[in-house]
This record gives C-alpha cells, structure tokens and sequence, in this order.
C-alpha cells in the first residue's frame, strides 16, 4: 500500500474537527515546501566591451530549470600547476554541486576526453536512452579571440604537452541523480525533456575546454540556452610570469572580463548559494595556490633561482602565512608579502588567517634544486657484470619471472628496447628498467665517482601523447655505497628533467647499489632509465 493511500484512509477517519486542526498543522510543512522551491534572484555580471565598466542585473529563476554543467574536472594535467589548481577548487565545487542538487538543479558531469572511461555508470548509460532532439542554432556565438597564457604555470621551467589524465578527479563527488552527457545534443535532449533553461558553467579550463567543448558554453547558447559562467568555479587555461606580475590568478581574472564582455554573464555561484542559505561562510574549502606548484609527487625542478608567487583569491582579506622548515604554518608564521625567491632545494607550507582564525586548507610547496651536469663517465655500467640485478616480478630460487610487458635490465636500451629517452633527450648509454630494480656494482678501487642522469622513461608518450598514461610514471633514483644511501633523487614524473648523480665514493668502498623504486603509489608505467650512468677514474 502507498503511503499517498495510506494518508487518505487515515484522513477519511478523522473528524471534522481533526480534520481542520489537522490541515492548520500541514500549513507550516507546505509553506516550507514552498520555500525551498523558491526562485533564485541570480546577480548576473557582464562588462560594457568598449568601458569594462562593470554592469550587474538581476535575474530570476526556478532552480528546477537550472542545470550545471562540470567540465574537464580531470584527475591530471600535463602542467602540474594547473593540475593543483584543479586541485585547489575541487573542494569548493564540491559544496555547490552538493546545494545545487539540494535545490533540485541537474548537474551533468562532462569529463569529455575520457568519457568513455565512465562506461557502465548509471549516469552515463543514461544518456544513451535520451530521446534523439533536433539541435537549433538561435545564435551564432563570437567573440574577439581569447586570451590564452598558454596552459603551463611552472614559470621557466615549462611543462609539456601530454595527455596524460584517465578520469575525473578523485575527490569530485559523482551523485546518484547526476548525468554524463559529452556531445551538445545530448545536453540539449536533457535540458528538454526537463525544462532547463538555464546552465551554470563549472570546470576547466575556462576559455578552452569549458568554452569550446561539444557540450560547452558557446555550443548550449547557440541553442538557446542562458549560459553563466560560475567565475570562483573555474580557471583559466593557465600561465606564470613573475618577471612581469603575471599570475594565473590574474590571468584567470583576465578571463573572466573577456566572458562578461563578450560572451555570458557570471556569477560568484558562492554567493549565490549563501542568498539561498545553502552555503556556510565559515567552511574553509580553498587552499593558498602556489606558483609553481611543485608538490613531493610532483616536485617544481629548477636550476636557477625561482620566484613562487602564493594567493588566496578567493578570500581577499585573508593574511598567507608560511614555514620554510617544515613545521605546521601557524597564525603566527612568516607573513606573505611579496613573492618568494628560492634558491635552493625547499619544502614550504602555507596556510590562511583571518583574525587568527584558519579561512585557508594548508598547502604545501616542493622545490628540488639540481646540481651541475656530471661529466661523462670513463666506465660505462652497461659495460659492467652487476653481482646483484632483480627487478619487477616473482622471485623463484634466485631467477626472476619478470612481471607484464618488464623485461631484465636493457644495455643501452629502455626497458622495452627502445632508445632511452628522459625529456625528450635521447641517449646513446644506460641502463634501461622497470621499478623495483636494484642492481649492485662491485666498486674497483680506481674508482673515484658514481655519475648518471636519471629519469622516468618516455617512451609511451610517442603512442597517443601518453594518452591516459602520461599520469603514471613516478620513480626515486637511490644511489647506495656499502648498504648506506649516499643519494637519491625526488620523485621524477615523465616530462622532467633528468635528475643529476654525482656521488662520491669513499676510499675502500665494495659495493654500489642503484635503486629504483616506485613512489609510494605502485609501479604501473614505473620505466626508468638511468642515462649516461657509470664511473670516474682516478687519475
Ligand atoms: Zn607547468
């Protein structure tokens, strides 16, 4: 029996009087019923194009026809700067997608790229029943061309171009009721079939992906639809010049003019939230953003020194505190004022205050300073028999049964048999392997250093720019004398520079041992090359 059914039975039994006192207590419910299917009063932000003079209206709607769309909230970028800032916003998202479902809006996830990777969720495979809608074009969307900074915010050291991500971020909450359309028809069909009229955009990167995307901003308003831009969801397709104050906060703000000159208007969707009652100004949702943000996963390599600029800019009156020695950032720390330069290797964290109270989650910076190039080795290692070589695989007796597609340590080779190749270098000498590795040298007593350049391998980026794999390698280089770590390198990612091994090796030293391990987060696509790697003689 339905509960509707059951009501009405109950009803039908009550008296006259019941009756009225019981619909007087109803009101109260209905009322609150009501409410939270109020209208939305958005304050829509546009610019005058010729002024930039800022123009705000009003515009109401029902949040039941309002949809937003998530774009390319990816799990990795091939600039890891801007894969931090995603970082740096998830959180935020988080909170207004979860208010929007609360106030009855549709939200679509977009990961569009990688899709496909999402076969099999409900919210995807619920795309495909969508009825076919004949799209319309009812304007045709131009704007004078976007500034684009490049989509790097390292600075000098400037990352490469890859596709390395395989999914939508990790902390991104997928909901039960949300929806995966990737193609402008489909966001259509369901903006029919529901009534909205409405889209509020999220997502990266600001003026490409989230614009341009099949079922991105231009596409939904040449078809009808409202578009608005949330501007403190979102960020710019990135860039970082400190020499000339450009920052990619600054750059995204940038952005955000050109959108409300010429193509949609924005909102601050936290804003938004908070007339609605559905945002708390007390949540610390935002981490300080640090330029370049190297992280020990990923850590900033830089020869000469570095200008790290921080910003909070969403909490505009927030004091940015820092520590340089690695202790927990206190209301009482360091007080950010001006960029920071580093000039050597540096482990920073940094944290928000306002009136002594956290408004900031901590982030933490990593910056690894490489020494000179190591001269070429007289023996090469390739040359030498290890007493001790196993890798990645079973262990039986003392034969490894090497594991997958790994093979043995190549001579002169990457693991695979391929040129050894570390950021976009190839080199003709090395040893090329697949973490956990070790081999162990015995040390002759002419020799006088250890010298190498070491790297994650880069091959797989040759096969579809490292499609969905360019994430995965991270390997640490650990360089042993006698059972004793004598050095070792951050975590090196594909792309990056080679880390450099100049070691010196004590008098009556036995043993050289070079590790490669994985970095703590398993050993997929974990080949690594160690490049030009072998020993200097006494003379
Ligand atoms: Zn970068």
């Amino acid at each position: 029996m339905g509960v509707d059914l059951k009501m009405r039975i109950v009803f039908q039994r009550l008296s006259a009087l019941t009756r009225c006192v019981f619909l007087f207590l109803l009101i109260p419910i209905i009322t609150a019923r009501a409410a939270q299917a109020a209208e939305m009063d958005l304050t829509l932000r546009t610019r005058d194009p010729a002024t930039g003079k800022i123009v705000l209206a009003t515009e109401k709607v029902d949040p039941k026809h309002v949809g937003v769309i998530a774009v390319d909230v990816w799990n990795f970028h091939w600039c890891k700067t801007a894969t931090m800032r995603v970082d740096a916003i998830v959180p935020r998202m988080n909170k207004a997608l979860d208010a929007a479902r609360a106030l009855g809006m549709t939200v679509m996830l977009c990961p569009s790229d990688v899709v496909d990777n999402y076969v099999g969720y409900p919210q995807r495979e619920a795309i495909f029943a969508l009825p076919k809608v004949a799209v319309p074009t009812v304007e045709n969307v131009t704007c004078p061309p976007v500034p684009d900074a490049g989509g790097c915010a390292c600075g000098r050291e400037r990352c490469a171009v890859n596709y390395g991500w395989d999914g939508m971020h990790p902390a991104l909450r997928i909901a039960e009721a949300d929806l995966m359309p990737d193609t402008q028809a489909e966001v259509y069909a369901i903006c029919q079939q529901r009534g909205i009229t409405h889209l509020i955009y999220v997502g990266f990167h600001t003026q490409v992906c989230l614009l341009g995307k099949p079922m991105g901003l231009k596409a939904m308003k040449s078809a009808g639809l409202r578009c608005v831009l949330a501007r403190d969801m979102t960020d710019a397709h990135p860039g970082y010049d400190p020499s000339r104050n450009f920052t990619p906060d600054l750059n995204t703000e940038q952005v955000v003019e050109h959108f409300e000159k010429y193509l949609a208007p924005t909102i601050s969707f936290q804003d938004e939230l908070t007339r609605m009652g559905k945002w708390d100004s007390s949540w610390v949702v935002d981490p300080v953003r640090i330029s370049p943000w190297g992280t020990p996963m990923r850590p900033h390599l830089f020869e000469e020194p570095i200008t790290v600029t921080l910003a909070a800019p969403l909490q505009p009156d927030a004091e940015i505190r820092y520590t340089l020695d690695g202790t927990k950032p206190t209301s009482g720390s360091a007080l950010y004022t001006k960029p920071l330069v580093f000039s050597t290797s540096t482990a920073l964290r940094v944290a928000a205050f306002r009136g002594g109270r956290a408004v900031c989650l901590e982030s933490e910076g990593s910056f690894a300073r490489m020494g000179p190039v190591p001269s070429l080795p007289d023996v090469y290692i390739g040359d030498l028999k290890p007493v001790r070589n196993v890798g990645f695989g079973h262990t039986y007796g003392s034969a490894v049964r090497y594991s997958g597609n790994t093979q043995p340590p190549q001579k002169d080779k990457s693991n695979l048999g391929r040129d050894l190749k570390i950021n976009r270098q190839v080199y003709q000498h090395g040893i090329g392997v697949h973490a956990p590795c070790e081999l162990i040298y015995e040390v002759k007593p002419d020799y006088k250093r250890f010298v190498a350049l070491a790297g994650a391998d880069e091959n797989l980026v040759s096969i579809s720019n490292g499609s969905n794999l360019a994430k995965y390698p991270s390997v640490v280089f650990k360089v042993f004398v006698d059972g004793r770590e004598a050095a070792a390198s951050p975590v090196m990612r594909i792309l990056s520079q080679a880390w450099r091994f100049d070691v010196e090796i004590p008098d009556g030293a036995k043993m050289l041992g070079l590790v490669v391990m994985d970095a703590g987060d398993g050993s997929r696509e974990d080949f690594a090359d160690w490049a030009n790697a072998g020993f200097i003689v006494k003379r």
